[in-house]
Protein backbone atom coordinates (compact mmCIF):
# COMPACT_ATOMS: atom_id res chain seq x y z
CA UNK A 1 0.00 0.00 0.00
CA UNK A 2 1.11 3.57 -0.55
CA UNK A 3 0.80 5.93 2.07
CA UNK A 4 1.72 9.92 2.95
CA UNK A 5 4.23 10.50 5.46
CA UNK A 6 2.82 13.52 7.62
CA UNK A 7 5.46 14.93 10.40
CA UNK A 8 5.59 17.82 12.95
CA UNK A 9 8.49 19.19 14.79
CA UNK A 10 9.14 20.55 18.20
CA UNK A 11 12.58 21.98 18.39
CA UNK A 12 14.12 23.22 21.17
CA UNK A 13 16.97 25.85 21.24
CA UNK A 14 19.26 26.80 24.36
CA UNK A 15 18.97 30.58 24.69
CA UNK A 16 21.98 32.88 24.79
CA UNK A 17 21.38 34.73 27.74
CA UNK A 18 24.39 34.89 30.38
CA UNK A 19 22.02 34.00 33.22
CA UNK A 20 19.43 31.30 34.02
CA UNK A 21 15.90 32.35 32.99
CA UNK A 22 14.11 32.32 36.72
CA UNK A 23 16.75 32.88 38.67
CA UNK A 24 20.20 34.73 38.85
CA UNK A 25 22.43 31.47 38.39
CA UNK A 26 24.94 31.91 35.52
CA UNK A 27 24.04 30.23 32.31
CA UNK A 28 27.08 28.36 31.19
CA UNK A 29 28.15 24.98 29.49
CA UNK A 30 30.59 23.04 31.14
CA UNK A 31 30.89 24.38 34.54
CA UNK A 32 31.87 22.03 37.43
CA UNK A 33 28.37 20.00 38.32
CA UNK A 34 26.02 22.12 40.51
CA UNK A 35 28.27 25.22 41.01
CA UNK A 36 25.37 26.78 39.48
CA UNK A 37 22.39 26.16 41.44
CA UNK A 38 20.55 28.72 43.77
CA UNK A 39 17.12 27.91 45.93
CA UNK A 40 15.28 29.08 42.64
CA UNK A 41 16.52 26.54 40.13
CA UNK A 42 16.88 23.81 42.76
CA UNK A 43 13.33 24.13 43.59
CA UNK A 44 13.36 24.53 47.31
CA UNK A 45 10.02 25.30 49.29
CA UNK A 46 9.39 28.77 49.53
CA UNK A 47 12.01 30.06 46.76
CA UNK A 48 10.73 32.84 44.36
CA UNK A 49 11.48 33.15 41.03
CA UNK A 50 12.23 36.35 38.82
CA UNK A 51 12.68 36.72 34.81
CA UNK A 52 14.70 37.26 32.76
CA UNK A 53 14.38 40.03 30.72
CA UNK A 54 16.81 39.34 27.71
CA UNK A 55 15.44 35.36 27.32
CA UNK A 56 11.93 37.18 26.29
CA UNK A 57 13.53 39.57 24.20
CA UNK A 58 15.10 36.38 23.00
CA UNK A 59 11.99 34.78 22.46
CA UNK A 60 10.63 37.79 20.60
CA UNK A 61 13.45 37.80 18.62
CA UNK A 62 13.34 34.33 17.25
CA UNK A 63 9.54 35.06 16.29
CA UNK A 64 10.40 37.71 14.09
CA UNK A 65 13.28 35.97 12.81
CA UNK A 66 10.11 33.50 11.00
CA UNK A 67 7.12 35.64 10.50
CA UNK A 68 5.53 35.10 13.61
CA UNK A 69 2.39 37.60 15.02
CA UNK A 70 3.91 38.64 18.89
CA UNK A 71 1.61 37.92 21.51
CA UNK A 72 0.58 41.28 23.80
CA UNK A 73 -0.17 38.72 26.85
CA UNK A 74 1.97 35.68 27.41
CA UNK A 75 1.62 33.48 30.49
CA UNK A 76 4.14 31.29 32.22
CA UNK A 77 2.19 28.03 33.03
CA UNK A 78 3.59 25.23 35.46
CA UNK A 79 3.83 22.08 33.35
CA UNK A 80 3.91 18.91 36.45
CA UNK A 81 5.88 15.66 36.12
CA UNK A 82 8.31 14.20 38.49
CA UNK A 83 11.66 13.64 36.88
CA UNK A 84 14.72 13.16 39.13
CA UNK A 85 15.96 15.84 36.85
CA UNK A 86 13.46 18.72 37.70
CA UNK A 87 14.07 19.44 41.23
CA UNK A 88 10.44 21.43 41.03
CA UNK A 89 8.38 18.39 40.17
CA UNK A 90 6.90 20.88 37.37
CA UNK A 91 8.44 22.58 34.66
CA UNK A 92 7.95 26.36 34.13
CA UNK A 93 6.38 26.43 30.22
CA UNK A 94 3.85 28.05 27.99
CA UNK A 95 0.59 26.36 26.87
CA UNK A 96 -1.98 28.75 26.88
CA UNK A 97 -0.76 31.80 25.72
CA UNK A 98 2.78 31.86 24.55
CA UNK A 99 5.00 34.64 23.16
CA UNK A 100 4.71 34.25 19.63
CA UNK A 101 1.97 32.67 17.24
CA UNK A 102 1.94 31.29 13.78
CA UNK A 103 5.06 32.44 11.43
CA UNK A 104 6.67 29.97 8.90
CA UNK A 105 9.57 29.52 6.47
CA UNK A 106 9.36 28.52 2.46
CA UNK A 107 11.77 26.44 1.41
CA UNK A 108 13.99 26.36 -1.60
CA UNK A 109 10.84 24.41 -2.93
CA UNK A 110 8.22 27.17 -2.11
CA UNK A 111 6.51 24.94 0.31
CA UNK A 112 5.55 27.04 3.35
CA UNK A 113 6.23 24.83 6.11
CA UNK A 114 3.78 26.44 8.54
CA UNK A 115 4.73 27.20 12.58
CA UNK A 116 2.29 26.81 15.08
CA UNK A 117 3.65 29.07 18.19
CA UNK A 118 7.21 29.78 19.54
CA UNK A 119 7.62 29.91 23.08
CA UNK A 120 9.86 30.32 26.13
CA UNK A 121 10.26 27.68 28.53
CA UNK A 122 13.24 25.91 31.19
CA UNK A 123 15.52 23.61 30.97
CA UNK A 124 15.70 20.67 33.18
CA UNK A 125 18.99 19.25 34.74
CA UNK A 126 21.46 16.28 33.29
CA UNK A 127 21.66 12.63 34.81
CA UNK A 128 24.28 10.52 34.45
CA UNK A 129 23.92 6.92 34.43
CA UNK A 130 27.16 5.59 36.42
CA UNK A 131 26.42 2.03 37.05
CA UNK A 132 23.84 -0.30 38.73
CA UNK A 133 26.40 0.05 41.91
CA UNK A 134 27.31 3.74 42.03
CA UNK A 135 23.53 4.97 40.95
CA UNK A 136 22.80 8.03 38.52
CA UNK A 137 24.55 11.41 39.40
CA UNK A 138 22.32 14.89 39.03
CA UNK A 139 24.05 17.81 37.96
CA UNK A 140 21.83 21.00 38.26
CA UNK A 141 23.33 23.30 36.37
CA UNK A 142 20.91 23.28 32.98
CA UNK A 143 17.97 23.31 35.44
CA UNK A 144 16.60 26.44 34.92
CA UNK A 145 18.84 27.66 31.98
CA UNK A 146 16.21 29.08 29.19
CA UNK A 147 14.99 27.70 26.22
CA UNK A 148 12.50 28.15 23.02
CA UNK A 149 10.74 25.61 22.03
CA UNK A 150 9.50 26.10 18.29
CA UNK A 151 6.23 23.62 17.18
CA UNK A 152 6.01 23.07 13.58
CA UNK A 153 2.03 21.92 12.02
CA UNK A 154 2.28 18.86 10.79
CA UNK A 155 3.47 20.19 6.79
CA UNK A 156 6.61 18.09 6.45
CA UNK A 157 6.42 14.99 4.48
CA UNK A 158 9.99 13.78 3.58
CA UNK A 159 13.67 13.64 5.72
CA UNK A 160 14.92 16.07 3.22
CA UNK A 161 12.44 18.80 4.09
CA UNK A 162 13.18 18.55 7.35
CA UNK A 163 16.41 18.98 7.19
CA UNK A 164 16.46 22.02 4.97
CA UNK A 165 14.11 23.08 7.67
CA UNK A 166 16.23 22.91 10.24
CA UNK A 167 19.33 24.12 9.03
CA UNK A 168 17.38 27.24 7.56
CA UNK A 169 16.32 27.63 11.68
CA UNK A 170 19.51 27.01 12.94
CA UNK A 171 20.97 29.28 10.83
CA UNK A 172 18.49 31.98 11.77
CA UNK A 173 19.10 31.49 15.04
CA UNK A 174 22.70 32.05 15.16
CA UNK A 175 22.84 34.68 12.78
CA UNK A 176 20.35 37.05 14.93
CA UNK A 177 22.66 35.53 18.35
CA UNK A 178 19.42 34.03 20.03
CA UNK A 179 21.52 30.87 20.52
CA UNK A 180 24.90 29.36 19.23
CA UNK A 181 22.65 25.84 18.32
CA UNK A 182 26.16 23.84 19.17
CA UNK A 183 24.09 20.46 18.78
CA UNK A 184 26.48 18.34 19.86
CA UNK A 185 26.26 20.31 23.22
CA UNK A 186 22.97 19.74 23.09
CA UNK A 187 21.99 23.11 22.44
CA UNK A 188 19.36 22.60 19.63
CA UNK A 189 17.47 19.43 20.00
CA UNK A 190 14.63 18.23 17.69
CA UNK A 191 11.44 15.57 18.48
CA UNK A 192 9.98 14.22 15.50
CA UNK A 193 6.13 13.21 15.61
CA UNK A 194 5.77 11.50 12.66
CA UNK A 195 2.36 9.21 11.07
CA UNK A 196 0.92 7.74 8.21
CA UNK A 197 -1.81 7.83 5.98
CA UNK A 198 -3.31 5.73 3.35
CA UNK A 199 -2.28 7.66 0.18
CA UNK A 200 -5.17 10.41 0.01
CA UNK A 201 -6.72 9.82 2.97
CA UNK A 202 -7.99 13.20 4.87
CA UNK A 203 -7.77 11.25 8.53
CA UNK A 204 -4.48 11.21 9.71
CA UNK A 205 -2.94 7.88 11.34
CA UNK A 206 -1.34 7.52 14.68
CA UNK A 207 1.90 9.34 15.43
CA UNK A 208 4.72 8.20 17.17
CA UNK A 209 7.66 10.31 18.81
CA UNK A 210 11.28 10.46 18.87
CA UNK A 211 12.85 12.95 21.09
CA UNK A 212 16.05 14.77 21.47
CA UNK A 213 17.82 14.02 18.46
CA UNK A 214 21.07 16.26 18.41
CA UNK A 215 22.47 15.63 15.04
CA UNK A 216 20.62 16.60 11.59
CA UNK A 217 22.30 13.39 10.13
CA UNK A 218 20.72 11.37 13.29
CA UNK A 219 17.19 13.73 12.49
CA UNK A 220 17.23 12.38 8.97
CA UNK A 221 17.80 8.65 10.03
CA UNK A 222 15.75 8.19 12.36
CA UNK A 223 12.52 9.58 10.40
CA UNK A 224 13.63 7.18 7.54
CA UNK A 225 13.53 4.60 10.11
CA UNK A 226 10.57 4.89 11.56
CA UNK A 227 8.38 5.61 8.25
CA UNK A 228 9.84 1.77 7.46
CA UNK A 229 8.62 0.77 10.39
CA UNK A 230 5.47 1.82 10.51
CA UNK A 231 4.67 1.18 6.82
CA UNK A 232 5.75 -2.64 7.75
CA UNK A 233 3.26 -2.66 10.90
CA UNK A 234 0.74 -1.28 8.79
CA UNK A 235 1.13 -3.52 5.42
CA UNK A 236 0.54 -6.57 7.73
CA UNK A 237 -2.39 -4.93 9.11
CA UNK A 238 -1.23 -3.70 12.53
CA UNK A 239 -2.01 -1.18 14.52
CA UNK A 240 0.84 1.80 15.40
CA UNK A 241 0.61 2.38 19.40
CA UNK A 242 0.63 6.13 20.50
CA UNK A 243 3.89 6.72 21.92
CA UNK A 244 7.37 8.10 22.20
CA UNK A 245 9.99 5.94 20.78
CA UNK A 246 13.77 6.54 21.31
CA UNK A 247 16.51 6.28 18.75
CA UNK A 248 19.43 4.74 19.23
CA UNK A 249 22.01 6.36 17.07
CA UNK A 250 24.78 3.45 17.01
CA UNK A 251 22.73 0.93 16.38
CA UNK A 252 20.82 2.55 13.71
CA UNK A 253 17.25 1.84 15.50
CA UNK A 254 14.63 2.62 17.62
CA UNK A 255 12.92 1.28 20.75
CA UNK A 256 9.69 2.16 22.94
CA UNK A 257 10.49 3.85 25.52
CA UNK A 258 6.76 5.10 27.04
CA UNK A 259 3.26 4.97 25.62
CA UNK A 260 2.46 9.07 25.15
CA UNK A 261 1.20 11.06 27.87
CA UNK A 262 -1.64 13.45 26.59
CA UNK A 263 -1.38 17.17 28.11
CA UNK A 264 -3.93 16.71 30.15
CA UNK A 265 -2.14 14.61 32.36
CA UNK A 266 0.50 17.50 32.95
CA UNK A 267 -2.25 19.71 34.15
CA UNK A 268 -0.94 23.06 33.22
CA UNK A 269 -1.64 25.71 34.92
CA UNK A 270 -0.61 29.76 35.31
CA UNK A 271 1.99 29.84 37.66
CA UNK A 272 1.11 31.83 40.50
CA UNK A 273 4.66 33.20 41.41
CA UNK A 274 4.82 35.10 37.83
CA UNK A 275 3.37 37.77 36.50
CA UNK A 276 1.69 37.70 32.77
CA UNK A 277 3.70 39.30 30.59
CA UNK A 278 2.77 41.98 28.29
CA UNK A 279 4.75 42.91 25.44
CA UNK A 280 4.61 46.69 24.39
CA UNK A 281 4.45 47.65 20.19
CA UNK A 282 7.09 49.62 21.03
CA UNK A 283 9.14 47.45 22.51
CA UNK A 284 8.60 44.73 19.60
CA UNK A 285 9.34 47.77 17.09
CA UNK A 286 12.58 48.35 19.45
CA UNK A 287 14.02 44.48 18.99
CA UNK A 288 12.98 44.69 15.07
CA UNK A 289 15.32 47.65 14.89
CA UNK A 290 17.95 45.84 16.63
CA UNK A 291 17.91 42.43 14.58
CA UNK A 292 20.63 42.02 11.72
CA UNK A 293 19.78 40.86 8.05
CA UNK A 294 19.12 37.36 7.94
CA UNK A 295 21.09 35.02 5.91
CA UNK A 296 18.02 34.21 3.48
CA UNK A 297 18.17 38.01 2.63
CA UNK A 298 21.50 38.88 2.65
CA UNK A 299 21.52 35.87 0.21
CA UNK A 300 19.30 38.01 -2.09
CA UNK A 301 20.53 40.55 -1.90
CA UNK A 302 23.91 39.56 -2.81
CA UNK A 303 22.60 37.86 -5.95
CA UNK A 304 20.84 40.77 -6.81
CA UNK A 305 22.95 44.07 -4.98
CA UNK A 306 26.68 42.53 -6.12
CA UNK A 307 25.69 40.67 -9.17
CA UNK A 308 27.32 37.40 -7.15
CA UNK A 309 26.25 34.20 -8.39
CA UNK A 310 24.05 31.87 -6.15
CA UNK A 311 27.05 29.75 -5.31
CA UNK A 312 29.10 32.54 -3.86
CA UNK A 313 26.22 34.05 -2.15
CA UNK A 314 25.59 30.65 -0.18
CA UNK A 315 28.86 30.18 0.90
CA UNK A 316 29.68 33.54 2.16
CA UNK A 317 26.88 33.78 4.11
CA UNK A 318 27.36 30.29 5.30
CA UNK A 319 28.13 32.00 8.57
CA UNK A 320 27.25 34.84 10.08
CA UNK A 321 31.18 35.99 10.81
CA UNK A 322 31.47 35.24 6.78
CA UNK A 323 29.48 37.41 5.65
CA UNK A 324 30.05 39.91 7.76
CA UNK A 325 33.19 39.89 7.18
CA UNK A 326 32.87 40.28 3.55
CA UNK A 327 29.64 43.03 3.90
CA UNK A 328 32.60 44.94 5.63
CA UNK A 329 35.16 44.29 2.68
CA UNK A 330 32.36 45.86 -0.10
CA UNK A 331 32.21 48.56 2.27
CA UNK A 332 35.93 49.49 2.06
CA UNK A 333 36.49 48.15 -1.76
CA UNK A 334 33.63 48.37 -3.69
CA UNK A 335 34.32 44.97 -5.72
CA UNK A 336 31.89 42.33 -4.71
CA UNK A 337 33.28 39.79 -6.93
CA UNK A 338 36.76 40.25 -6.72
CA UNK A 339 36.41 40.18 -2.72
CA UNK A 340 34.05 36.87 -3.07
CA UNK A 341 36.99 35.01 -5.06
CA UNK A 342 39.69 35.70 -2.10
CA UNK A 343 37.35 35.00 0.47
CA UNK A 344 35.99 32.01 -0.76
CA UNK A 345 39.53 30.63 -2.71
CA UNK A 346 42.25 31.97 -0.42
CA UNK A 347 40.56 32.91 2.86
CA UNK A 348 38.48 29.89 3.79
CA UNK A 349 41.06 27.25 2.92
CA UNK A 350 43.17 28.95 5.70
CA UNK A 351 40.97 28.12 8.25
CA UNK A 352 39.78 24.70 6.92
CA UNK A 353 37.91 23.03 9.02
CA UNK A 354 38.20 24.90 11.87
CA UNK A 355 34.68 25.58 14.05
CA UNK A 356 34.89 29.27 15.47
CA UNK A 357 37.43 30.58 12.87
CA UNK A 358 38.40 34.25 12.60
CA UNK A 359 40.71 35.10 9.34
CA UNK A 360 44.13 35.95 10.19
CA UNK A 361 43.70 39.01 8.33
CA UNK A 362 41.30 42.28 9.31
CA UNK A 363 38.98 43.67 5.94
CA UNK A 364 40.78 46.61 5.43
CA UNK A 365 44.34 44.62 5.12
CA UNK A 366 42.61 42.02 2.32
CA UNK A 367 41.49 44.91 0.67
CA UNK A 368 44.59 46.79 0.27
CA UNK A 369 45.67 43.56 -1.32
CA UNK A 370 43.03 43.17 -3.23
CA UNK A 371 43.17 46.54 -4.34
CA UNK A 372 47.05 46.67 -5.26
CA UNK A 373 46.44 43.56 -7.34
CA UNK A 374 43.61 45.24 -9.30
CA UNK A 375 45.10 48.14 -10.03
CA UNK A 376 48.04 46.30 -11.40
CA UNK A 377 50.67 47.51 -9.16
CA UNK A 378 51.27 43.68 -8.33
CA UNK A 379 50.02 40.67 -9.80
CA UNK A 380 47.87 37.72 -7.78
CA UNK A 381 50.62 35.54 -7.24
CA UNK A 382 52.47 38.10 -5.47
CA UNK A 383 49.51 39.34 -3.98
CA UNK A 384 49.36 35.66 -2.61
CA UNK A 385 52.88 36.15 -0.92
CA UNK A 386 51.71 39.46 0.45
CA UNK A 387 48.24 38.19 2.09
CA UNK A 388 51.04 35.19 3.51
CA UNK A 389 53.75 37.59 4.73
CA UNK A 390 50.60 40.01 6.38
CA UNK A 391 49.32 36.51 8.37
CA UNK A 392 52.67 35.91 9.27
CA UNK A 393 54.28 39.54 10.69
CA UNK A 394 51.21 41.49 10.72
CA UNK A 395 52.39 44.33 9.60
CA UNK A 396 50.48 46.78 6.89
CA UNK A 397 50.63 45.41 3.05
CA UNK A 398 51.85 48.73 1.91
CA UNK A 399 55.21 48.70 4.51
CA UNK A 400 55.68 44.83 3.63
CA UNK A 401 55.50 45.50 -0.09
CA UNK A 402 58.21 47.93 0.04
CA UNK A 403 60.04 46.21 2.44
CA UNK A 404 59.87 42.57 0.36
CA UNK A 405 60.39 44.47 -2.75
CA UNK A 406 57.71 42.89 -4.28
CA UNK A 407 56.40 46.14 -6.25
CA UNK A 408 57.55 45.10 -9.69
CA UNK A 409 55.29 46.87 -11.63
CA UNK A 410 54.20 50.24 -12.31
CA UNK A 411 50.29 50.82 -11.55
CA UNK A 412 47.93 51.54 -14.55
CA UNK A 413 47.44 54.61 -14.03
CA UNK A 414 51.01 55.87 -13.82
CA UNK A 415 51.71 54.45 -17.10
CA UNK A 416 48.65 56.05 -18.82
CA UNK A 417 49.87 59.40 -16.68
CA UNK A 418 53.05 59.27 -18.60
CA UNK A 419 51.71 58.35 -21.85
CA UNK A 420 49.22 61.17 -21.83
CA UNK A 421 52.76 63.29 -20.99
CA UNK A 422 54.95 62.31 -23.82
CA UNK A 423 51.72 62.93 -26.20
CA UNK A 424 51.35 66.66 -25.13
CA UNK A 425 54.64 67.00 -25.11
CA UNK A 426 56.17 65.15 -28.35
CA UNK A 427 53.85 65.34 -31.31
CA UNK A 428 56.07 64.05 -33.90
CA UNK A 429 55.72 60.51 -31.69
CA UNK A 430 51.76 61.18 -32.22
CA UNK A 431 52.37 61.56 -36.13
CA UNK A 432 55.08 58.79 -36.44
CA UNK A 433 52.94 56.29 -34.24
CA UNK A 434 49.67 57.13 -36.89
CA UNK A 435 52.10 56.25 -39.56
CA UNK A 436 53.74 53.38 -38.57
CA UNK A 437 52.82 51.90 -35.24
CA UNK A 438 55.41 49.30 -34.77
CA UNK A 439 58.48 51.33 -35.49
CA UNK A 440 57.65 53.93 -32.10
CA UNK A 441 56.46 51.24 -30.14
CA UNK A 442 59.67 50.29 -28.90
CA UNK A 443 60.21 53.92 -28.09
CA UNK A 444 57.50 54.40 -26.41
CA UNK A 445 57.92 51.39 -24.08
CA UNK A 446 61.82 52.42 -23.58
CA UNK A 447 60.14 55.96 -22.26
CA UNK A 448 57.81 54.21 -19.71
CA UNK A 449 60.79 52.40 -18.81
CA UNK A 450 63.05 55.20 -17.92
CA UNK A 451 60.89 56.97 -16.48
CA UNK A 452 59.79 54.12 -14.41
CA UNK A 453 63.39 52.70 -13.18
CA UNK A 454 61.84 49.86 -15.26
CA UNK A 455 59.68 48.66 -12.87
CA UNK A 456 56.39 49.14 -15.60
CA UNK A 457 54.63 45.87 -16.89
CA UNK A 458 55.79 45.92 -20.97
CA UNK A 459 52.73 43.58 -21.77
CA UNK A 460 50.59 46.07 -20.22
CA UNK A 461 52.78 49.40 -21.32
CA UNK A 462 51.77 47.68 -24.77
CA UNK A 463 48.22 47.99 -24.38
CA UNK A 464 47.83 50.98 -23.26
CA UNK A 465 49.71 52.79 -25.86
CA UNK A 466 46.94 51.69 -28.28
CA UNK A 467 44.45 53.22 -25.86
CA UNK A 468 46.81 56.55 -25.55
CA UNK A 469 47.75 57.12 -29.38
ZN1 LIG B 1 19.48 29.40 40.28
Amino acid sequence: MEYDVVIGLEIHAELKTKTKVFCSCKNEFGAKPNANTCPVCTGMPGALPIINRHAVELCIKAGLCFGCSISEYAVMERKNYFYPDLAKAYQISQMVHPICIGGGIELKSGKLMRLNRIHLEEDAGKLTHISRAVGTLVDYNRGGTPLIEIVTEPDFSTAEEVDEFLKRVRESLIYAGIADCKMEEGGMRCDVNLSLKPKGSQVLGTRTEMKNLNSFKSVTRAIEYEIKRQEEILDEGGKIIQETRKWDDAKGKNLSMRTKEQAQDYRYFPDPDILPISISKSDVERIKEEMPMLPEDRRKRYVEEFGLPEYDAAILTSSKYVSDYFEKCVKIFDSPKKISNWIMVDLLKLVKEQEDFVFPISEEDLCEIIKMVEEKIINKTVGLQLLDAVIKTGKKPSVLAKEMNLIVTISEKQILLLLQKLKSENAKVSEDYAKEPQKVVGFIVGYVMKNTAGKANAELVKSLIQKVF
